[in-house]
């Protein structure tokens, strides 16, 4: 008989024959050299440990999996393109004794159909963002939901953490696109909800649950996703503020002159852009750096014919809020090419504080209309306390959705900020109450806000939260740690 030590390892093993049988040896990977990079999260912050990695090919292979796993008690951590900014994709759990499963979905990646009449699209949860965004393009529709990380994140992490990304201000968030979900419980059962309809008020909508559920409630495999005509063309300008007060303003008259056509605004704080021409000056060599504020906006054209006199209606616009001091300039970009270069100035800001060490980061939403006053307010607290931080605020101004990020002022110690990491959450999270906004706008939850979840939800909430957890995965084995814990069995 298998003493308590070597138990884990029994169990361990014979997962691994199981998967084998299931997926074939070469898509059971079992060297921590084939998937360690997978172990670590985007943000460097957590290390996990998995006995195996898997890479079923299709959902029948993943039912067959998900059976074995839950003869074996293990635990199981399903990851897409692991950019998730919360740690949600980590295998990290307090479980030493279960037998720990990475499921990795990139074997599953077919863009399966198009349809251009219903204006959908049939695609598998590996499936990388970018992939499907260009399927589409390829059929003159578009997929609306794009991302700095589009390259890698995948349509089940989109779909897993109800991703938000830059247009949705115009098209709404991942759930906004799904009309259909294929998903594999636990126990192994196959969830067909692979409908194309957009009325269906049939009672409880069980495809919104597993949408933002962050690989705690079941395995997504495929979805039926919404298409959007193509717009034939974009306007991008850069608009320089004089003042956070003509953030709101110039929102407004973009918002009045263009309605759904405008398509992403996205803002920026001065030290934001400074920092990214730290990085690299090139990124930024077009643009005066003496604003306080920056803002990025697109507007989409629908029909060719119209895009003359959208122009003009931007240039209109533009001069109005010139002249009311509500911007100071303007970059109209004039081809594809300087559009690109714009939009890469927003794009480029993750990742030019991940070169520099990192910071204390926030992904927060309060109602548009209070944005700057929180801003404002939450800064002023913090430079009280932390006479040396600096903010790095950017993001979705019009989905009230901003990165309140914290670093160091140049010549100061960069380490100062991870050193007060906890005092500075409890500032930001004590302002967010009070303006009763949301601690997880478009990131969802992960490791990294699990306990944050028992906080900023009223018991009632907490307790069904914990309820819906326990009645799709009553042993608490799919993405321990992550989200909310099932209920203890009784
Ligand atoms: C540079 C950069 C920019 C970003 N910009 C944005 C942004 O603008 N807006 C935004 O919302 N996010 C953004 N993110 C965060 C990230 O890209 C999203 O959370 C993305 O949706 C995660 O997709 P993924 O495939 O990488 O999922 P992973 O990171 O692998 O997983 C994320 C979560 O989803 C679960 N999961 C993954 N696949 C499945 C599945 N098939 N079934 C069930 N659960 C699953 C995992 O268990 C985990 O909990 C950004 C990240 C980076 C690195």
């Amino acid at each position: 008989m298998a003493d308590s030590a070597t138990a884990p390892a029994c169990a361990a093993r014979a997962l691994i024959e199981e998967l084998t049988k299931i997926v074939g040896a070469q898509h059971v990977l079992t060297d921590e050299a084939d998937y360690g990079p997978r172990l670590i999260d985007n943000r460097s912050r957590l290390h996990g440990r998995v006995d195996c990695a898997v890479r079923p090919a299709n959902t029948s292979q993943t039912a067959a999996v998900m059976r074995a796993a839950k003869a074996l008690g293990a635990l199981v951590f399903t990851q897409g393109g692991n950019t998730s900014n919360v740690g949600g994709a980590t295998p990290v759990s307090s479980n030493a004794e279960a037998p720990r499963l990475l499921l990795l979905t990139d074997r599953m990646r077919a863009v399966e159909v198009i349809d251009t009449i219903n204006d959908t699209v049939l695609v598998q949860a590996g499936c990388p963002l970018s992939e499907l965004r260009e399927a589409a393009a390829l059929k003159g529709r578009l997929f609306p939901v794009s991302l700095a990380a589009e390259g890698t994140c995948t349509v089940g992490g989109i779909l897993a953490t109800n991703a938000g990304g830059v247009h949705v201000l115009s098209y709404g968030n991942t759930r906004e696109q799904c009309l259909g979900i294929e998903v594999v419980l636990e126990d192994g059962r196959i969830l067909d909800m692979l409908r194309g309809l957009r009325k269906d008020n049939t009672g409880y909508d069980l495809k919104d649950l597993f949408i933002g559920s962050e690989g705690t409630l079941g395995i997504i495999t495929r979805a039926v996703m919404k298409l959007r005509p193509a717009p034939t063309d974009t306007l991008v300008c850069l608009m320089m503020l004089p003042a956070s007060s003509a953030l709101a303003p110039s929102f407004s008259a973009l918002s009045s002159a263009f309605a759904e056509s405008l398509t992403a605004f996205e803002v920026m704080h001065r030290d934001t852009v400074v920092h990214v021409s730290r990085v690299w000056p090139e990124v930024t060599q077009s643009i005066d750096l003496s604003h306080p504020w920056y803002a990025l906006a697109e507007i989409s054209v629908a029909d060719a014919k119209n895009v003359v006199a959208r122009q003009a209606l931007l240039e209109e616009t533009l001069a109005e809020l010139f002249e009311r001091n509500q911007i100071a300039d303007a970059l109209l970009a004039q081809s594809e090419r300087q559009k690109s270069e714009l939009w890469r100035v927003r794009e480029s800001i993750p990742e030019a504080h991940k070169k520099t060490g990192g910071n204390v980061k926030h992904d927060i939403s309060v109602p548009r209309s209070s944005l700057v006053a929180f801003v404002e307010e939450t800064n002023a607290l913090l430079k009280a306390l932390f006479p040396w931080i600096q903010p790095s605020v950017f993001g979705h101004f019009g989905d009230g959705n901003l990165h309140y990020n914290m670093g160091v002022c140049e010549g100061s110690d960069p380490r100062l900020c991870f050193l007060n990491e906890e005092r500075i959450h409890e500032v930001v999270y004590e302002q967010i109450a009070r303006f009763r906004g949301s601690v997880a706008a478009e990131h969802g939850v992960g490791r990294f806000k699990h306990d944050l979840l028992a906080c900023v939800k009223t018991p009632a909430e907490y307790a069904l939260l914990r309820a819906v957890k326990t009645a799709f995965d009553p042993q608490g084995r799919l993405n321990p740690g992550a989200v909310v814990d099932a209920l203890p069995a009784s």
